[in-house]
C-alpha cells in the first residue's frame, strides 16, 4: 500500500471520509500529537488500529468528536462538574472518561466499563471530525512503544506502506498527549497528566485527585496505558535527576566507541557542550519543553547510540506530564501486571 501525505482540503477530507466509512485508517493532526483515526462504531476498524500499531489489546482508545457533536449519542451519565470542565477547557487537550453505554465498538474500551472522549481544538482535526460526523478513535500515530509523532513526517516514518493517508496539519504545538481525567466519581481524577494540569482542573471545580495505581492489589488498573514502556527512542537511554547532572556528564565522557548525545533543558546545555557532546536542547519554559520533547527524542535515535538525559528542575504543573513521558521513554521494561 502506498502512503500519501496530503494537506487538508475539501477534497482530501472527502477522501479521508471515504476511507473511514470503508473501515480504513487515516492519520490526523491534533494539537497534542498525530492520531491514527478509525470509525469508533466499526469493530473491524478498531481492531485494525490495534493491529497496525502493535498496541496491547488491554490499552483502550479515546473517541474523538467535533465540538458540536451531541455527546448523548455515546454517553449518558454526565455529572455537572464534567460540564464545567468541558466549558472551561474544550475543545482542547483534555480527555474525559465517562461510564460507557455500549454505543461504540466494545473493542474501544478493552473491557473497561468506561469510555474516554476528547474534543481536539486543532482546526484540521475539527474539520475532519465534522466531515465524518462520527466518533473517531485515534491513538497516537506511532508504533506501540515508539515515540509519539508531532509531524506528518514522524507518522510516515512509522507507518509508510501500512496506512493509505496522512492528513498533514503541520507541527503539533502542544507536543504531549491530552490529560486523561476520570469523571465517573464525585470528583475528577487525573489518570494521565498533560497540558491541562490538576491545579487548572481544581481551580474550575474545587478539587481534583491524582490516580496512583496500586500494583500490589488485584484490582483492575483504571488506565492501562500507565503500565507500559512508552514513547521510547530506538537508542539506549540513561536518565539522571537534575541534582546528578555532574554524574551525567562523567557518564557521557566515559562512553567509548559509541555515539553519545545529551538531552536536557537549556540551563544544563553548556555542561555537555563544554565536553564536545551534541546536546538536544529541550528549552526553557514548560510549554517549550512539552512542545520539543518528542521531536528531540526522534532526533536522538538518529544521531546517537546512547542518550544521556537530565530531568528538568521543575517537576510540577505541565512538567508533571513532561516528566511522566520522559521517565517512560527511558524505562527499560513494562510494569508487570
Ligand atoms: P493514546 O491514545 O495513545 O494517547 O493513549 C490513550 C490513553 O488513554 C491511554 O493511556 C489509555 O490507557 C487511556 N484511556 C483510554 N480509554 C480509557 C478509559 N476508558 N479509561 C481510562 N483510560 C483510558
Ligand atoms: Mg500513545
Amino acid at each position: 500500500m502506498q502512503t500519501k501525505i496530503k494537506q487538508i482540503t475539501p477534497e482530501t477530507l472527502s477522501e479521508a471520509k471515504t476511507i473511514i466509512l470503508d473501515g480504513g485508517v487515516v492519520a490526523i493532526p491534533t494539537e497534542t500529537v498525530y492520531g491514527l483515526g478509525g470509525n469508533a462504531f466499526d469493530d473491524e476498524a478498531v481492531k485494525r488500529i490495534f493491529e497496525v500499531k502493535g498496541r496491547p489489546n488491554d490499552n483502550p482508545l479515546i473517541a474523538h468528536v467535533h465540538s458540536d457533536f451531541d455527546l448523548k449519542k455515546i454517553i449518558d451519565y454526565d455529572p455537572p462538574y464534567a460540564k464545567k470542565l468541558r466549558e472551561a477547557f474544550l475543545p482542547g487537550p483534555l480527555t474525559l472518561v465517562y461510564p460507557s453505554t455500549g454505543k461504540v465498538s466494545p473493542y474501544v474500551s478493552c473491557g473497561l466499563n468506561t469510555l474516554a472522549v476528547r474534543v481536539p481544538s486543532h482546526t484540521g482535526a475539527q474539520a475532519f471530525l465534522r466531515k465524518v460526523d462520527i466518533p473517531i478513535v485515534a491513538p497516537s500515530a506511532n508504533l506501540s512503544k515508539h515515540v509519539s509523532p508531532t509531524s506528518a513526517a514522524h507518522v510516515f516514518e512509522d507507518f509508510n506502506g501500512k496506512i493509505p493517508l496522512i492528513l498533514d496539519g503541520g507541527e503539533c504545538v502542544g507536543g504531549i498527549e491530552s490529560t486523561v481525567c476520570d469523571v465517573t466519581g464525585e470528583i475528577p481524577v487525573v489518570l494521565r497528566p498533560g497540558l491541562i494540569t490538576r491545579e487548572m482542573i481544581a481551580a474550575i471545580v474545587g478539587d481534583c485527585k491524582e490516580y496512583i495505581p496500586d500494583f500490589t492489589k488485584k484490582e483492575k488498573v483504571k488506565s492501562p496505558g500507565v503500565l507500559y514502556k512508552h514513547y521510547s527512542p530506538r537508542c539506549q537511554t540513561k536518565l539522571f535527576d537534575c541534582k546528578d547532572v555532574e554524574r551525567a556528564v562523567q557518564t557521557a565522557k566515559a562512553q567509548n566507541g559509541v555515539r553519545v548525545a545529551a538531552l536536557c533543558e537549556t540551563f544544563f546545555v553548556s555542561k555537555f557542550e563544554k565536553i564536545g557532546l551534541p546536546c538536544l536542547n529541550l528549552g526553557e519554559t514548560e510549554t517549550e519543553m512539552a512542545g520539543n520533547l518528542y521531536r528531540l527524542l526522534r532526533e536522538a535515535e538518529k544521531i546517537c547510540d546512547i542518550l544521556i538525559v537530565v530531568e528538568p528542575r521543575k517537576k510540577d504543573g505541565v512538567m508533571e506530564g513532561v516528566l511522566n513521558r520522559l521517565r517512560k521513554a527511558c524505562a527499560s521494561v513494562d510494569i508487570e501486571h
